[in-house]
């Protein structure tokens, strides 16, 4: 049984799984985004980026390790921790 948690993340068996693809990326209940692919792009180097941005801001796009989906991205400096996104099935 599966439980769909967000476009792009499903609670099945116990885990955060990847909604494309069915992968396990965490165990249900923990931060999932340490178990996904992650690159960063400063925003400073995105076309139409201001100067007004700051040199350090990044996005972080978490991927499914399997096959590349997009699970989520967030902005944040580089020493940031990653904002939290805990799945449960409840
Ligand atoms: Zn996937």
């Amino acid at each position: 049984m599966s439980t769909r948690q967000s476009r792009t993340l499903i609670i099945e068996n116990g885990s955060t799984c990847c909604a494309e693809c069915k992968k396990a990326i965490a165990p249900a209940g923990t931060s999932w985004k340490s178990g996904a692919a992650l690159s960063r792009t400063k925003v400073i180097d995105i076309p139409g980026s201001t100067s007004s941005t700051h040199p350090d801001v990044e996005i972080r796009h978490f991927s499914c390790p399997a096959c590349g989906a997009l699970l989520d991205s967030e902005t944040a400096l580089p020493e940031d921790p990653f904002l939290d996104d805990i799945l449960t099935n409840k």
